[in-house]
């Protein structure tokens, strides 16, 4: 039987005249895009050196994505900004989590500019970021007074990519962060192992934050991360915490003194302070003051810049040639074949490595 609802006498469902609905296309789109001109190299570095913030965060923007053209620019903006680049203090500054890496840089950095102004960058390296979707360093709303600060720019870590990756992408950002006249830099990296290195290997000073407590503080850091620091803070010296603190600080100074003379000349200094309570912030930066002094006088500051740009060649030189690798199209297809058998233990590794080598190259070869 016919059902009464299809009868057009039915009057239970009655679409009501409702308001006109608009177009899905928004008509002032067009002229919107037309305002919308991709900028050229000489728009991004104009308005970087002139210290325009906005152009600085898109320029970053651009060094962060792995679009081939947005590469291309950003390697041309970085070349033209050069020249403006490396007067600076660049600061590493590292810590386990819940450190208070976020606390100590917030307060620090506002002592800082309102002490003695200039214009501060906080930048961030953080391999995990993409694991935890999105990155967790350098975050606005962990670092509220200095995110509000007219002089200051701060900026998560990239998130995409190795380690290595997220490294150069910070370093590069460094680069134009100065030609906008940011004349001191914070790298913040989580101090759980290798991206100490790559914070090392673009920053003047190393700062590691500690905390005291456990009294087995010592067993916590590997040796090569000590070996880095050119200054130990040790954070949370307030309360019932000082003493503690205080003895952590003579540990640091007696273990520092196992390790070898460091290059720089200088013995690294421990201190202790409180981000919370903003005590012994004062003495960290005339730390710093008291570094840089020292090591532009006998040299080691300028040696310290050139052998970064050296590592950061061969790291660059790597880097490209890795990713031509395993971004090669035959190669990617053809190393899950290869690996399986290496893990059957039908082909050794480095019969399978020399196939995919000579491969590769012979393909470049033709090409
Ligand atoms: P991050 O993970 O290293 O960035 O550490 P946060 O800055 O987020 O700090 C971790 C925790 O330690 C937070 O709950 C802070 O409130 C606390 N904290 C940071 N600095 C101090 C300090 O100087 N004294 C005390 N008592 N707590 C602090």
């Amino acid at each position: 039987m016919e059902h009464p609802e299809n009868s057009s006498e039915y009057k239970g469902l009655a679409v009501n005249k409702g308001v006109e609905t608009p177009s899905s296309v928004n008509p002032y789109l067009k002229k919107r895009k037309a305002a919308h001109k991709p900028m050229s190299v000489n728009d991004y570095v104009e308005g970087i050196v002139k210290g325009n913030i906005t152009i600085l965060s898109q320029a970053v923007t651009l060094i962060e994505s792995v679009r081939p053209d947005h590469q291309a620019t950003a390697q041309e903006v970085i070349e033209r900004c050069l020249p403006y680049s490396g007067k600076s203090i660049r600061i590493g500054i590292s810590g386990v989590p819940g450190a208070g890496k976020s606390t100590s840089i917030d307060i620090f950095g506002t002592h800082v500019l309102e002490q003695y102004g200039g214009k501060l960058a906080v930048l961030a390296i953080d391999p995990s970021s993409e694991r935890s979707k999105g990155s967790i360093l350098g975050d606005k709303t962990r670092m509220e007074s200095l995110a509000i600060h007219p002089n200051s720019f701060i900026r998560p870590s990239p998130a995409a990519g190795s380690l290595g990756g997220v490294a150069r992408k910070t370093r590069e950002s460094i680069i134009l962060c100065e030609a906008a006249g940011f004349d001191k830099i914070f790298v913040e990296t989580v101090g759980v192992g290798q991206s100490e290195t790559a914070v090392h290997s673009m920053v003047d000073f190393f700062l590691l934050i500690q905390l005291a407590g456990t009294g087995d503080e010592l067993q916590g850091i590997k040796r090569g991360i000590m070996e880095m620091a050119d200054g130990i803070i040790i954070n949370k010296a307030d309360g019932d915490n000082i003493e503690p603190a205080n003895l952590a600080a003579t540990q640091f100074r007696n273990a520092l003194h196992l390790f070898p003379a460091p290059d720089s000349g200088w013995i690294p200094k421990v201190l202790c302070y409180s981000g919370f309570y903003h005590t012994g912030i004062k003495e960290i930066w005339e730390m710093i003051h008291e570094y840089v002094a020292f090591v532009k006088d006998n040299g080691y500051f300028e040696t310290r810049r050139s052998q970064q740009n050296k590592y950061w060649m061969y790291e660059t030189i790597n880097q490209h040639l890795r990713d031509s690798f395993f971004q090669n199209e035959k190669i990617s297809k053809m190393i899950n074949e290869e690996e399986k058998l290496v893990l059957e233990g039908n082909v050794t590794s480095f019969t399978a490595a020399k196939k995919l080598l000579d491969y590769y190259f012979n393909e470049l070869k033709k090409e």
